[in-house]
C-alpha cells in the first residue's frame, strides 16, 4: 500500500549529539526512510552538531555506515542513500563552550524552518538553549526537540523547563516520547474516536480494567550506573506508560488539536490516586549463564533501584471510578511486548447453560511485536456438540490488514520529526504535562525511599517478581500472558 506523503517547508534540522548512537540508530534512519518516500524538499538539510573532530565528508561516512547497519537491505538503494547523504553538513561543537558556534552560526539560514534537535545527555538541554540564543540563530522559525529524560523529579523538570521558557515560546518546545509516535497509539485515537462501538463501552460500567505493559529482554546493561539513578518508575512509568494511559482514559478532546489533546490528557494525570504501597511491586533480575544480575550491572552491591515495577492506578473521575488501571514495565522479561489490554465486564447475564462457560471481550493493542489491534468476541464452538462459547479474536495486524510489511510501518521517529517540522505538537508532551507526571511520581518515590523498601528478585526470562502477579490475582484477574 502506497502511503500519502504530504510535502513539508524546506528546513535545517540540526542534530546536536548527531554522532551519537540515538542518531545513528534512529534520528538519521529515521530521515533516511523519508527522503527516500519523497518527503523531504529540496532545499532540506541536516547539520550534525557533536563534539568529534570530524568535517563534512567524515560525517557522511560515519552516517553512511549507520544506515547500512539500521535500515533494511530493501529500503537501502544505492543512488538514494547517496542523495540522501549529500543532504549532510556537519559542524564540531562544545555545547558548554564557544568552539563550533560561529560555524554553525553561519551555516544555518534564516528563512527557513530551523529545528534544533537536542540529541545529548540531559545535562546539556539548557546550556544549548542558553548557546542557540546567545549567538542569535533562534526566533520565530525556530524549534527544538528535546528527548528524555525530562528531569529526574519535579524540581528539576520544573527548573529545565524555566531555563527554556527563557528563550522559547511552549509552541516552539518539541518534548519527545516515542511511545506517542507509534502507528498503534494514533490508532487507539482513531479507534476510541472514529467509531461509535467502543466510546459507549468506554468506561467504569463496562470495562473491568485495563492493563498496560512494556516489557523488555535487555538487561541495563552498560548503562547501569547511569540506569541505577534513574530505575524503572522514572525511565518508563513517568513517561511513555503514563502516555499510554493519558490516551486510553482521557475523555474525547472537542477536536484533534494540540491542546485540546493534551488539556485532556493533563486531566487524567491530576486525577491519578495516590498509589498505596501494597499496590507496588518493584523487582531487580538474578544473573543468569547469559548475563549478570542487576546488581552487578548497577555496581552498587546495596542498590534498591528497581528493574521491574508492577502498580495499581485508580483514577478518581466519574468515567472510571472502580475499573483499575495495572501497569508494569521491566527489563529482563520473558518476551520484548508492549501492549495495552482492555479488559471488558462479562455480560450482566447469560442465557444459556452454566457448562456453556462464559467469556469477556477484550480489546488488545499492541505496540510491539506486529502493530495492530486485536479485540476477543464470544462465538459458539463450531459443531454438534450444543451450546459452547469460546473466544476468537478479530485481528487487526497491520501488516495483514493494510498489506504493509514490518519495513513500511513509519518508524515512531519518522512520524515526530516531520510533525516537528509541520509545526504540530499534538504528539509532544506539553511543559505542565511533564510537571504533573513528576508530582505524581515524587512521592512514590520517596514513600520508599523512606522506607528502604527493597526490590524482590526475578529471574531473567520470566514476567517479573511473583508478587507481580499476585497483584492481580487478589483481585481475580490475570495479566495477559507474555509471548515471545
Ligand atoms: P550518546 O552518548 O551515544 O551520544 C551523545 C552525543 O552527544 C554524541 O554525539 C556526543 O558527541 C555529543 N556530546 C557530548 N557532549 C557534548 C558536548 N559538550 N558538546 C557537544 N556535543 C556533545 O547518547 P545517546 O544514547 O545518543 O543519547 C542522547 C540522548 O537521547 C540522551 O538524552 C538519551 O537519554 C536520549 N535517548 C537515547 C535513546 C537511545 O536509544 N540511545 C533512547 C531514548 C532517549
Amino acid at each position: 500500500m502506497v502511503s500519502r506523503v504530504i510535502p513539508v517547508e524546506p528546513f535545517d534540522l540540526i542534530i546536536f549529539g548527531g554522532t551519537g548512537d540515538l542518531a545513528r540508530r534512529k534520528v538519521l534512519p529515521a530521515l533516511y526512510r523519508r527522503f527516500l518516500s519523497g518527503q523531504m524538499p529540496e532545499k532540506a538539510r541536516i547539520i550534525g552538531a557533536a563534539r568529534s573532530d570530524l568535517d563534512s565528508a567524515g560525517y557522511r561516512k560515519l552516517i553512511g555506515a549507520a544506515l547500512k547497519e539500521f535500515v533494511s537491505e530493501k529500503a537501502r538503494k544505492p543512488d538514494t542513500v547517496k542523495a540522501f547523504l549529500k543532504r549532510l553538513e556537519y559542524v564540531s561543537i562544545d555545547a558548554t563552550g564557544t568552539d563550533g558556534w560561529q560555524d554553525l552560526a553561519k551555516l544555518v539560514r534564516a528563512d527557513v524552518i530551523k529545528a534544533y534537535y537536542f540529541s545529548v545527555g540531559p545535562a546539556l538541554f539548557a546550556p544549548l538553549a542558553e548557546r542557540l540564543h546567545e549567538n542569535g540563530i533562534t526566533g520565530s522559525k525556530c524549534r527544538i526537540v528535546v528527548e528524555k529524560p525530562f528531569g529526574h523529579d519535579l524540581a528539576s523538570a520544573r527548573a529545565l523547563n524555566d531555563t527554556l521558557a527563557k528563550y522559547f515560546d511552549e509552541a516552539q518546545i518539541y518534548r519527545i516520547d516515542h511511545y506517542l509516535g507509534k502507528e498503534t497509539v494514533q490508532n487507539l485515537m482513531a479507534v476510541r474516536f472514529g467509531n461509535i462501538l467502543f466510546e459507549p463501552l468506554w468506561n467504569a460500567q463496562y470495562i473491568d480494567h485495563v492493563q498496560i505493559t512494556v516489557a523488555e529482554t535487555v538487561s541495563v546493561g552498560g548503562r547501569g550506573g547511569y540506569y541505577d539513578k534513574s530505575g524503572a518508575m522514572r525511565d518508563m512509568i513517568q513517561n511513555h506508560l503514563m502516555q499510554l494511559l493519558c490516551l486510553t482514559a482521557m475523555e474525547p478532546p472537542s477536536k484533534f488539536d494540540p491542546d485540546a489533546v493534551r488539556d485532556e490528557k493533563l486531566k487524567v494525570i491530576r486525577a491519578l490516586q495516590p498509589v498505596d504501597s501494597s499496590d507496588i511491586v518493584r523487582g531487580q533480575y538474578a544473573g543468569d549463564e547469559d548475563e549478570p544480575s542487576y546488581i552487578e550491572h548497577s555496581e552498587n552491591p546495596d542498590s534498591i533501584t528497581e528493574s521491574f515495577i508492577a502498580m495499581k492506578l485508580h483514577i478518581a473521575n466519574w468515567r472510571w471510578n472502580g475499573t483499575p488501571f495495572y501497569l508494569r514495565t521491566g527489563k529482563r522479561m520473558r518476551a520484548r511486548v508492549s501492549e495495552i489490554v482492555v479488559r471488558f465486564k462479562e455480560p450482566p447475564h447469560s442465557i444459556f447453560d452454566a457448562d456453556a462457560g462464559t467469556n469477556a471481550n477484550q480489546l488488545t493493542i499492541r505496540l510491539q511485536p506486529n502493530e495492530g489491534m486485536d479485540l476477543l468476541v464470544t462465538i459458539k464452538e463450531p459443531g454438534p456438540g450444543g451450546m459452547r462459547l469460546i473466544e476468537v479474536p478479530l485481528d487487526m495486524t497491520f501488516a495483514d490488514a493494510l498489506g504493509q510489511d514490518d519495513d513500511e510501518v513509519a518508524d515512531a521517529y519518522e512520524r515526530l520529526i516531520m510533525d516537528v517540522i509541520r509545526g504540530n505538537q499534538t504528539l509532544f508532551m506539553r511543559g505542565d504535562e511533564v510537571e504533573a507526571a513528576w508530582s505524581w511520581t515524587d512521592p512514590i518515590i520517596e514513600g520508599w525511599t523512606k522506607r528502604g523498601d527493597k526490590p524482590k528478585l526475578y529471574e531473567p526470562g520470566t514476567a517479573g517478581p511473583e508478587d507481580a502477579l499476585m497483584l492481580l490475582h487478589k483481585d481475580g484477574r490475570r495479566w495477559r500472558d507474555l509471548k515471545p
